[in-house]
């Protein structure tokens, strides 16, 4: 087979040695367990025989999950936390959705749940949901679990995926690998088995879960899978569809206003008829003492909105990726919500395809996830193993809050880069290492990872310290930073690890803006060079004229000054074309500066030498 091969730490090397790996679908509103068995990757059961593990956990007088876990949902809500997935790896600023909790901690620190149990972190609560998998999967194969896979949507960022490692560390899992859920879900149809690999194949993978929607593009080429370009809405799912039913149901009944109480009990009726018009052509739905019947047709009807919604993401992402529909091999349904017919017929009418849907949408994340485990871990001496790529470009800040982007968008990890960089400033002694991702030009319009300083360099001329800056990315996505300095040998570094990470509006706002902002980001590099250029410049003839002012007579140290003044004039503008004109008006007397400090350094004689010069250039 042509896949990369890449042995991985803990692989086991005796041939014969089965060992056990799991897979887990740490999902917004459920979550789930698979391992491999007699070659086949199966979902694993509780003991009540229940796949499906809401994410819920209820902090009270005990910790209660899941199922057991709902009713506190109404009754103790700030004590029963819900969608935890959605507070990984974020600030307090970061969370802008609503929610019942209490949270505490620092602005841009994680926060924790205030619970009667005391503080929780997202990672701690993330934690105990992975612990009751793990016990799950540990008392149905009877065998201790030697790692573990964990999915990951492809648009969570370093912040997000470190959060996720650290709960399954917490967990007492052996991490193998972070994977992205499409990527899982391509996997769990084999689509990493094409036989004509010689050709790149497009996939689309729809996932519309409970709370929210995902559209991603994966381009399969030699072995990796690339994420071409995501979507979706976090807001957007199952429950809307409830919602919708609900509405169309008090229209129906000319009801106006509904209790909270009565409220909640349609809703639960709503899904339950909407769970049911997957198997049955039409549904009676009970509320109160009165029952209406939904047929699949309106139910279709009723949900339009929202499915308009998603295709007009699919359209989106199809554009970001610049294929059209001829370029798409297959269309993956992903997510509990495309059980409904409704919601496969409108994505295969768009793709103009059937979409396949064989394995159960709310597994096929967690079964991908459990093959993977199992190449991963060694059990397949044949196997090959596919790799993932970075969501976002990583790069970092330099001269004028420019970004230097060292590995880019879609690289293949792991992945290492190291560049060169070099000291601004004569004698200076420390360079400030500012990690940042994004895909714009400008520091500012990207994302703040970290900042490390480099101390000791000795002092040097600037331009002559040679600063070696690496870039690792290991198979999780996560990043290490470090810096030499290769002439004295001195070195720092660090690992990302931020307090907060990118929301995934924000990801997607990032990613979108790289390709709309592309023209006036060149601009804006350019200028900000520009003016790198011009400080720099500013900067010599500073130093230049401390040295040797002397050297100059009235009238030339005026013209200078004129030049000089000119030029910082002009450095408040964003005029490219009149900074460019000033820094050369101004490179035209300080060369003959240049010239005259040499020459007066060489003999001292100042007399005769390029005054000519001097009297050619003319000032504005
Ligand atoms: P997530 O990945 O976001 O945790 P899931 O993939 O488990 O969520 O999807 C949960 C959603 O799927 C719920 O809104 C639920 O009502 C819906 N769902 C589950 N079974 C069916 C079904 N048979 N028909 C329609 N919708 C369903
Ligand atoms: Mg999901």
């Amino acid at each position: 087979m042509a896949l990369l091969q890449i042995a991985e730490p803990g692989q086991s090397s005796a041939p014969h040695e089965h060992r056990i790996a799991i897979g887990i679908d740490l999902g917004t509103t459920h979550s789930l367990v698979a391992t491999m068995r007699s070659g086949q990757a199966k979902v694993l059961q509780d003991e009540q025989g229940r796949v499906l593990l809401p994410s819920i956990v209820h902090y009270g007088h005990e910790v209660v999950f899941g199922e057991e876990a709902k009713p506190f949902l109404t009754q103790d809500p700030k004590n029963t936390i819900a969608s935890v997935k959605r507070f990984m790896g974020r600030s307090q600023t970061d969370i802008k959705f609503q929610h019942p909790y209490e949270l505490m901690g620092e602005e841009n620190q994680m926060p924790a749940f205030q619970t009667t149990l005391g503080a929780k972190t997202p990672v701690e609560i993330s934690a105990d949901l992975l612990k009751q998998l793990k016990d799950r999967a540990q008392s149905s194969i009877q065998q201790p679990i030697n790692g573990a896979v964990i999915t990951v949507p492809a648009y969570f960022d370093e912040a997000q995926r470190q959060a996720t490692r650290d709960a399954a560390q917490l967990a007492g899992l052996n991490v193998l690998r972070l994977l992205n859920e499409p990527t899982a879900a391509a996997v769990a149809y084999g689509l990493d088995q094409e036989s004509s690999l010689t050709t790149d194949r497009n996939y689309v993978i729809y996932d519309l879960g409970g709370g929210t929607f995902d559209v991603s593009i994966l381009r399969f080429s030699k072995g990796v899978f690339e994420v071409l370009a995501t979507g979706g809405h976090t807001a957007l799912g199952g429950d809307d569809l409830d919602r919708l039913i609900v509405k169309w149901a008090k229209q129906q009944l000319h009801l106006e206003q509904l209790t909270d109480v009565e409220y909640a009990h349609f809703m639960i009726a709503a899904r339950r008829a909407k769970e049911q018009l997957s198997e049955a052509e039409n549904v009676d739905l009970q509320l109160l003492e009165h029952t209406l019947t939904l047929d699949r047709a309106t139910f279709s009807n009723i949900i339009q909105v929202a499915l308009d919604r998603t295709i007009s993401v699919c359209k989106r992402v199809m554009r970001d990726a610049k294929l059209s529909l001829a370029d798409i091999h297959n269309v993956v349904l992903v997510g509990g919500s495309t059980r409904s017919f409704a919601v496969s017929n409108a994505v295969a009418a768009f793709f103009e395809q059937t979409p396949l849907c064989s394995i159960n949408p709310d597994e096929v994340v967690a079964i991908g996830a459990a093959i993977t485990a199992d190449q991963l871990i060694g059990n397949r001496q044949d196997g090959a193993l596919l790799l993932d790529v970075t969501p976002l470009s990583l790069g970092l800040e330099t001269m004028g809050g420019l970004v230097e982007r060292l590995i880019s968008r879609n690289t293949a990890i792991p992945v290492a880069r190291r560049q060169e960089f070099t000291t601004y400033q004569d004698g200076q002694s420390a360079m400030l290492i500012h990690v940042v991702q994004g895909e714009r030009d400008l520091v500012e319009h990207c994302r703040s990872l970290g900042r490390f300083v480099l101390h000791g360099i000795p002092p040097m001329t600037a331009g002559q310290a040679r600063i070696e800056v690496t870039f690792q990315v290991d198979a999780d996505g996560l990043l290490a930073v470090s810096a030499k300095e290769t002439t004295s040998g001195v070195e720092a570094s660090i690992d990302i690890k931020p307090s907060y990470g990118l929301s995934d509006q924000d990801m997607q706002r990032l990613l979108l803006e790289g390709f709309e902002y592309a023209e006036q980001d060149k601009q804006l590099r350019h200028l900000q060079e520009t003016k790198v250029e011009a400080q720099r410049e500013l900067e010599a003839l500073q130093q230049a004229l401390k040295a040797d002012a002397a050297l100059l007579n009235q009238a030339q140290l005026q013209s200078l000054e004129t030049a000089k003044n000119h030029l910082q004039n002009q450095l408040q503008t964003q005029d490219i074309k009149a900074i460019e004109h000033a820094v050369e008006q101004l490179k035209v007397y300080s060369d003959a500066f240049a010239a005259v400090r040499m020459n007066s350094h060489i003999d001292h004689a100042l007399k005769g030498t390029k005054l000519d010069d001097w009297s050619n250039s003319t000032s504005e």
